[in-house]
């Protein structure tokens, strides 16, 4: 069986979009989140900053639950996480 590389197997991902976002980041708190741990860690890079502002987009996330984690744990609690609902969001369709 051929072996896929990453970018191969997110190729192969699907996403049904839920109208509301399922992740939603309060972005005041972020202000005085000095290390930002968001920025490095989410595989989909869904945070950004722009002009010191951090942004989020939920399109594209692969739901790994890492923002949550790392915002609760190394952040100031911004991220509100949850799945999206009624099996909406992605679907993995290679291993
Ligand atoms: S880790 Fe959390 S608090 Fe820090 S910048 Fe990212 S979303 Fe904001
Ligand atoms: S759940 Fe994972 S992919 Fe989605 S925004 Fe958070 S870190 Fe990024």
């Amino acid at each position: 069986m051929k072996r896929l590389s990453i970018e191969e197997r997110l190729g192969t991902t699907v996403f049904d979009q839920f109208e509301e976002p399922h992740i939603t980041v309060d972005n005041r708190l972020c202000v005085d989140c000095v290390e930002k741990p968001c920025l490095n860690t989410c595989p989909s890079r869904l945070y950004t900053l722009h002009e010191g502002v951090l942004t989020f987009q939920y399109e594209g996330c692969v739901e790994c639950g890492t923002c949550r984690v790392v915002c609760h744990n190394g952040g100031n609690k911004a991220v509100r996480w949850t799945y999206p609902h009624g099996g909406l969001g992605v679907r993995y369709r290679e291993g």
